[in-house]
């Protein structure tokens, strides 16, 4: 592992928080992030969002900045997990107002619960006309989750992805969660973080998306990513501007590594590249001894 040393205090900034969005399938994930992104265009930028990357960051109207990982499902916040990355700051569970509280939702919070992870209840769908709320808060209650409607601790908003009705709200609450959290990340040292995904580009090559975790990225790094190392040749925000630095909590993808680094792969900027490729070319020959010990049992 790559030695890491401890920040003075007085070099730690505060940093925006690193959202999760989970829940049962259909329960509405993917409108809620799709929502978001779409009414948190920041000013100015042309276009939008344009590419997927896995994760986008948004600034809202107060000029509070939250990042989003747009990989939904927790398939990969626990493959993140199982690989040791602790990414995400608080978890948006989304639970359908007009639904129970099913096996995924359940699964999500005992998730969020093991990792320590502070939890927000987006109910959801409250635009129909069978949406229960009520029921869904009865049904936390129950399982010793007592949202803030209810007496308890937990925050809760009901919220339509739909219309957006109580999505601002909601995520005012998540930013209320956020500095309870205290935040903070030492911007001025050599980067290091968690790769989100990763793929191969006909034209570009090995594409992936990396969050910054702490320190500034910057054209021309070495990183070391998993069992890939590579010079940073290129970097894009989620609406494919080039970007030249990248400091905490921001996610981007890069051009550069020499392969695909897998999801919750931890990343590192060397100073020496001559290392970088020793310790990648390591970690390789580990894994493919592992992989044979494991075929032959
Ligand atoms: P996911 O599987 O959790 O990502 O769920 P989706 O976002 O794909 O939503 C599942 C279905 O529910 C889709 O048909 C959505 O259009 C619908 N849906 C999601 N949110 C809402 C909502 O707030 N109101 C209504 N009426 N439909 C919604």
């Amino acid at each position: 592992a790559i030695e890491e040393e401890a920040d003075a205090p007085e070099d730690l900034k505060p940093r925006a928080p690193i959202v999760t969005v989970m829940g049962h399938v259909d329960h509405g994930k993917t409108s809620l992030l799709d929502y978001i992104r779409e009414e948190n265009v920041i000013a100015g930028e042309s276009g939008g969002i344009t590419q997927h990357i896995g994760a986008y960051g948004v600034m809202l109207d107060g000029g509070q900045k939250i990042t989003f990982l747009d990989t939904p499902g927790h398939e990969a916040f626990t493959a993140m997990r199982a690989r040791g990355a602790q990414v995400t700051d608080i978890a948006i569970i989304v639970i359908a107002a007009d639904d129970d509280i099913m096996p995924q939702t359940k699964e999500a919070i005992s998730h969020a619960q093991a990792a320590g992870v502070p939890i927000v209840f987006a109910i959801n769908k409250i635009d129909r006309p069978t949406a229960n709320p009520d029921k869904i808060k009865e049904g936390l209650a129950n399982m010793n989750l007592l949202v803030e409607d209810w007496g308890g601790k937990i925050q809760s908003h009901d919220i339509s992805a739909k219309t957006g009705e109580g999505v601002n709200e909601l995520l005012e609450k998540v930013l209320l969660e956020a500095e309870l959290l205290e935040l903070k990340a030492n911007p001025e040292k050599l980067a290091n973080g968690t790769v989100v995904e990763a793929f191969l580009d006909k034209g570009r090559g090995y594409v992936s998306t990396i969050l910054v975790q702490a320190g500034t990225l910057n054209i021309g790094d070495y990183v070391l990513a998993g069992t890939c190392s590579g010079k940073v040749k290129a970097m894009q925000d989620e609406r494919g501007k080039p970007l030249k630095v990248a400091g905490p909590s921001t996610p981007i993808s890069i051009l550069g590594l020499d392969g695909a680094p897998q999801a919750g792969d931890k990343f590192n900027v060397l100073e020496d590249e001559r290392e970088a490729k020793q310790i990648a070319a390591k970690r390789s020959q580990l894994l493919r001894e592992q992989t044979v010990r494991t075929q032959r049992h």
